[in-house]
């Protein structure tokens, strides 16, 4: 009986112990991004893996956020950090302190081969740069860990053609926008308009709340437009986005620069733009 006991404790032991290795994730590569869509890409290709830590949490804007010394101090057993890229100001701020802090991990430029426009950081918000973005992630998973490289590749494929078959459900409407206005609070979509001939508008000046003639200026061409929606950020204060919207009688719609699943995202949006811009 004894024995038994002692048995059973042990299984139970074992059980246990394994479970929670599988859910710490101590085994998996640990890989550090900036913003939650990155994540998104990573899991895509790195599957079980990874372990990705995001930067930015959820529903945060991004460009004065600071890092936490407990996200410093979390960094300090990531391999890779797979950073927007160069021109995004917010990164640059913090990379230096995650060098001090991290200094095994190697930081990674995902925007490698993409084509700037108007040297806009947002280009993961568009398929077109978003498969550049994973190639990159891909040769730098493969390059860190290349034991590796036929799983990623698989993984990386079935992402890759997801895009697709998405996109195509969408190409011919989105395509009909071309020409049309998409009025939005912040620079957010200009890749993704660029995609369909699609004519992106800001009101947002520079990083900067318009001034009241800028104001004006954006009723006056929302009106001679005919522009039925104004777009915004939920992590953006829009109220200015409210007061264009009132005078014009718009609505005002929420589309995410920053989603935690990129494709179902896109999906949103699209239907949103087929919607409010036909
Ligand atoms: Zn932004």
């Amino acid at each position: 009986m004894k024995k038994f006991i002692v048995f059973v404790v042990l299984i139970t032991f074992i059980f246990f112990c394994s479970c929670e290795q599988k859910h710490n994730g101590e085994n998996k590569i640990k890989i550090a991004v900036s913003i939650l869509p990155f994540a998104d890409f990573v899991e895509n290709i790195g599957g079980d893996l990874v372990d990705v830590i995001v930067m930015i949490p959820p529903g945060v804007e991004p460009h004065t956020f600071e890092p936490t010394p407990q996200q410093l101090k979390e960094l300090s057993d990531a391999k890779l950090y797979l950073r927007v890229g160069e021109i995004l100001e917010f990164e640059n701020h913090w990379l230096d302190k995650i060098k001090s802090n991290a200094k095994s991990v190697d930081i990674i430029d995902c925007s490698k081969n993409i084509r700037l426009i108007n040297n806009n950081p947002h280009y993961w918000t568009a398929i077109k740069e978003v498969k550049i973005i994973v190639e990159n992630i891909y040769v730098a998973l493969c390059s860190k860990f290349p034991d590796h490289r036929e799983i990623f590749e698989r993984y990386k494929n079935r992402y890759v053609a997801k895009m697709d078959s998405v996109e195509n459900l969408y190409h011919e409407d989105l395509l009909k926008l071309e020409g049309k206005v998409l009025l939005d609070y912040h620079p957010a979509w200009i890749y993704l308009a660029n995609a369909y001939g699609i004519v992106e508008i800001n009101i947002e000046q520079e990083g900067s709340e318009p001034k009241p003639g800028e104001l004006k200026k954006l009723v006056d061409i929302a009106k001679e437009k005919n522009i039925k929606a104004i777009f915004v950020s939920p992590q953006f204060d829009f109220s200015n986005a409210q007061t264009i919207a009132k005078e014009i009688n718009a609505e005002v719609v929420e589309i995410d620069p920053l989603p935690e699943k990129f494709l179902d995202n896109f999906e949103n949006v699209a239907k949103k733009l087929i919607k409010h811009l036909k």
